[in-house]
């Protein structure tokens, strides 16, 4: 038997377009929210009475009764038997940072012995899975183990389809016996709800019609796609997502002639197939291209909501592994599957809109509309300014350590970008002279500079900043392609909405000691924009003289995850969640449990990969080319001939046996390095000792492998060469 790695280049080298590759592209009109029990369904399918009810409570975001809930569980139930679903199940996301779900059927036995179908509102509401296996850092002892998934109006139920079934899924969120979160959701519920009374005090200042501020959110989803014979040719990928060993292709991403090149064929099917899948379940996917590195794409959906958006993007990342099978591709999700070449990240676009349909982030026509802008936009810099850390642990990950500050991601350093019409705007309100007493309009609006009209295409581009401000949003490109969206959006709608507390309170106070309105605001925004200046940086974020800089400015620069959360668990921090309802105390340091047990475990796996493969993979191969040398050397040397003829065969024998021996030696310190790590209780500490006791060793036997790689038999090499993964397909 030729080994796995031949078996699968050749079945990946020799896939036809088969018929499920061959797909159409659905017109999306008639195929959008096929799968999606909306507003616009439920009207259909409930009592008028009820449907007034339900819209009054969305509109007001009341508690929906009991009655209502019976109502639409019903509804529900309707709507999903006639689409052919057989069951249902809360869905939800707990900080596994997957999504879960526990299926029931909606049959029930009668009495008689024949079978109704039933789905009550109790059904609907809430759940209790069988939940004590989710991390919940030590919130649920046993005594209290009970986890409860409870219902979440504001985003839609759907069918989730698969070749085993139709499934209704409803949207919850996962909470303790005593009602602490287990799950993403519910505090970002918690940090919209506080974003919104927040932006809505400050709007008013501006237009008493504004009632409500929804943050809206626009993902971009970065990933890779592989051949599924491939992927399964290699362990590392497999287990840990990432290659853990491979040269670097003769040919990377040099020529840079893969980004926005042509996608090809056996690709697009996949994507076509994929965008009519999203589209039928309401996501609204509208772009797709090729991105950097080879066999890397991109995905995009039309902003929504950003309650809908980041269950969408959730929902996306299943919907892309599942399709991806029906065309023998495997996603690959991971921060950095292959080093050497770019990683993927989730550029997260968000701003703030007004329940009038104004972009609170889009600057205005007029001065006083600027004003409106500039509030938003210096509050939300000035928030990013004061909790650059909490943002930076954000988006902390195992994963994501091997991106953030990496060469071509954006760097640990957070920092914004506004291109240069707005920091000369920004400039230009620091600097102008504004009169202290303002006699008459025009008067005031001096301070204020014209802001030009910004043309989306003409905005500069930095792609080197974690945070950039492009048109009428902010980017947070740091987000990490495999994270749920909703950690960061928590923490920068939480800052934001503390920031614009704090703008309300100063420019309040000003007010009362008798300071026109729109003279106080714009001194506030003066302020903010002289303390906030540190933040801003237009140059390249990936150069080492930006660390000096960024250092000289007090900005931090925290690599590595276990240091980046402890400020969660900071003072200052756990004060800030509390006061705006976000977390309590006991929620904070339960996060920061699970986040660094996360980390660990993951390291933990990979070093468990590294050494199995060294062990049982690549050392093996070596030996049998070695011997293979050895004999050929011997055989020489018996025919006499002289040691000069075969020194090169030597020298090979040489190498292999330095390399395969420091590998075998190195995976083995690494194993009692583990050993001493796992030993240790404090969970910080024990995450610190894998990320710097153990993780080195990930690198140096990498070196050495990826040494052997290029010298042994290419016929012997056991694993996939990153050339066949990267550029067959
Ligand atoms: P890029 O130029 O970075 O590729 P696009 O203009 O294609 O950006 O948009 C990227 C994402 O930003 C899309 O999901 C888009 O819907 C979203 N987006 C656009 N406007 C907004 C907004 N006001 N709020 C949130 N997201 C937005
Ligand atoms: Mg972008």
């Amino acid at each position: 038997m030729s080994n796995l790695r031949f078996q699968s280049v050749e079945t990946a080298g020799s896939r036809q377009l088969s018929a499920i590759d061959k797909v159409e592209t659905k017109k999306a009109t008639s195929i959008f929210g096929k799968n999606v029990f909306s507003i616009a369904k439920m009207k259909d399918y409930l009592p008028k009475n009820s449907y007034k009810e339900l819209l009054a409570s969305i509109e007001e975001g009341t508690v929906i009764s009991r009655d209502l809930a019976e109502h639409i569980s019903q509804a529900m139930k309707t709507w999903a038997l006639a689409n052919g679903a057989s069951h249902y199940t809360h869905w939800f996301q707990p900080l596994t940072g997957s999504t879960a779900e526990k299926h029931d059927a909606f049959f029930e036995p009668d009495e008689n012995g024949n079978a109704i179908e039933k789905f009550t509102a109790d059904a609907l509401v809430q759940q209790e899975p069988d939940a004590s296996s989710f991390p919940n850092g030590g919130i649920r002892n046993t005594f209290e183990a009970r986890g409860y998934t409870a219902w979440d109006p504001s985003s839609p139920a759907f069918i989730f389809e698969t070749g085993a079934g139709k499934t209704l899924c409803i949207p919850t969120v996962f909470v303790s016996y005593t009602g602490e979160s287990l799950d993403y959701k519910a505090p970002l519920l918690k940090a919209n709800l506080a974003i919104d009374k927040a932006a809505t005090d400050v709007a008013q200042y501006f237009d008493r019609a504004i009632s409500k501020v929804i943050p809206s959110l626009g993902i971009e989803q970065e990933y890779f796609l592989v051949d599924l014979s491939l992927y399964n040719a290699r362990p590392d990928l497999q287990l840990t997502g990432r290659t853990l060993f491979g040269h670097m292709a003769a040919k990377g991403q040099q020529l840079e002639d893969h980004y926005f090149g042509s996608i090809p064929e056996r690709v697009l099917a996949y994507m076509v197939d994929l965008e009519n899948e999203c589209l039928k379940l309401g996501i609204p996917l509208k772009t797709r291209h090729n991105e950097v590195a080879p066999s890397q794409y991109e995905c995009a959906p039309m902003f929504e909501e950003i309650n809908l958006a980041i269950d969408h993007n959730q929902l996306l990342q299943n919907v892309m592994d599942q399709i991806a099978l029906r065309h023998h591709f495997k996603v690959l999700l991971h921060e950095k599957p292959y080093s050497g070449v770019n990683g993927s990240g989730k550029h997260n676009n968000w701003s703030l809109i007004t329940n009038t349909g104004v972009n609170l982030l889009s600057p205005g026509k007029t001065p006083k509309n600027n004003l409106m802008f500039l509030t938003f936009f210096v509050n939300t810099i000035k928030a990013v300014s004061e909790h650059a850390d909490l943002l930076r642990a954000s988006i902390a990950s195992a994963s994501n350590d091997h991106r953030l500050g990496a060469n071509e991601a954006p760097p640990a350093i957070i920092s914004i970008f506004l291109g240069s019409q707005l920091n000369d705007v920004l400039e230009e309100v620091e600097s102008a002279r504004v009169a202290k007493k303002v006699k008459s309009e025009a008067n005031l609006w001096h301070g204020i500079p014209k802001i030009p009209e910004l043309r989306l295409d003409t905005t500069d581009r930095n792609r080197t900043s974690p945070f950039a401000f492009t048109g009428n949003k902010f980017e947070f490109r740091a987000v990490g392609s495999s994270a749920n969206s909703a950690l960061p959006m928590t923490v920068l709608n939480t800052i934001v909405a503390n920031q614009l507390i704090e703008f309300k309170t100063e420019v309040d106070k000003q007010i009362k000691k008798g300071t026109k309105k729109d003279l106080a605001i714009l001194n506030v925004v003066r302020k903010y924009i002289k303390e906030s200046k540190a933040i801003r940086f237009e140059g390249n974020g990936y150069s080492e003289e930006w660390e000096i800089e960024a250092a000289e400015r007090g900005l931090s620069n925290i690599k590595s995850t276990p240091k980046a959360l402890d400020i969660y668990i900071k003072e200052e921090s756990i004060a800030l969640f509390e006061k705006l309802g976000i977390y309590t105390k006991r929620e904070s340091e339960a996060r920061h449990e699970i986040l660094l047990e996360n980390f660990f475990k993951k390291l933990q796996i990979e070093a468990r990969v590294i050494g199995e493969i060294v062990n049982s993979l690549i050392a093996p191969a070596c030996f049998t080319y070695q011997n293979q040398l050895i004999t050929n050397v011997k055989g020489l040397k018996d025919l006499g001939l002289n040691k000069e003829s075969y020194s090169s065969q030597l020298n090979i024998v040489e190498r292999i046996s330095s390399h395969a021996n420091t590998i075998l030696q190195e995976a083995e310190a690494m194993r009692q390095a583990r050993k001493k790590a796992n030993s240790i209780d404090d969970i910080r500490e024990k995450a610190i000792a894998y990320d710097e006791e153990v993780k080195p060793y990930f690198d140096k036997i990498r070196y050495h492998v990826n040494k052997l790689e290029q010298i042994v038999d290419d016929q012997k090499w056991p694993l996939p060469k990153l050339r066949e993964l990267l550029f067959i397909s």
